[in-house]
């Protein structure tokens, strides 16, 4: 429906000592598919060294995390306007930072509104725990994510939703291809309802565990437009097939 995407999320792996090196070994391969948006998103310490090597590429470049507040005493936090210096993306409300790092709906909404004030592409994600799920509570709660992030979002040019079962990230077991597009199917009809037809058009992406051999079964599903990939993203050949594989079976 959208355009495909496929994100790389390193996490907290590929410092800047080996960053250039990864992204000398990644670009060639990257490059040489049409058909995709692709991002890289490196932790903060790599990103002028990502940046740099790819600043005359296609291949687009995201931070995994940002402030809300353009300066001030935030000890450890990195503002908007920095990583505006540096990239065009921003992952925002990762599981990770809600379940580790305290971040609430209300944080990734102040955050959501200040990437876009300065001019950044959120990566927004949501997406329910194994309790939640177990209680059968998915919807109500991407439904809620959702629409708290999305609070002061006027259009959705420029903003792509990655869906993350929370049970499904670095496990190793995916969701089904058919139960993560009978959620995202949800996901934007909530899109639709609140902006109308551009909802179409938004990237939304799948992540959890996917890897090269299953990530077909996901991108050929109507309402997923490519992945989130984190643990998969970090061989460099190994993302460079997945990302061939997503392009080879987008439908
Ligand atoms: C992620 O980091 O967003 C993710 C989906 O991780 P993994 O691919 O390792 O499950």
């Amino acid at each position: 429906m959208g355009r495909l995407v496929i994100a790389a999320n390193w996490k907290m792996n590929i410092g800047p000592s080996e960053a250039a090196d990864f992204v000398m070994r990644l670009r060639p391969g990257l490059e040489a598919i049409g058909g995709v948006k692709k991002i890289v998103c490196p932790p903060f310490l790599s990103l002028p060294t990502v940046a740099e090597r790819l600043k005359d590429s296609e291949i687009g470049v995201g931070a995994q995390n940002m402030h809300y507040e353009t300066s001030g005493a935030y000890t450890g936090e990195v503002s908007p306007p920095m990583v505006r210096g540096l990239c065009d993306y921003v992952i925002i409300g990762h599981s990770e930072r809600r379940q580790h790092f305290g971040e609430t709906d209300e944080m990734v909404a102040q955050k959501v509104t200040a990437a876009i004030a300065i001019g950044l592409k959120p990566i927004v994600c949501i997406g329910e725990t194994l309790t939640e799920r177990e209680a059968n509570e998915e919807q109500l709660v991407v439904q809620r994510q959702l629409r708290t992030a999305f609070r002061e979002v006027r259009s959705l040019d420029d903003m792509i939703v990655a869906y993350e079962p929370v049970w499904a990230i670095g496990t190793g077991v995916a969701a089904s291809p058919a139960d993560a597009q009978s959620i995202m199917e949800f996901i934007r009809g909530l899109l639709q309802e609140d902006f109308g037809s551009s909802a179409r058009d938004l990237p939304l992406l799948y992540g959890g565990s996917v890897n090269a051999d299953n990530v077909g079964s996901f991108v050929s599903q109507p309402d997923i437009d490519g992945g989130l990939i984190g643990s998969a993203s970090l061989d460099p050949d190994g993302f460079v097939a997945l990302t061939q594989n997503a392009v080879a079976a987008y439908s």
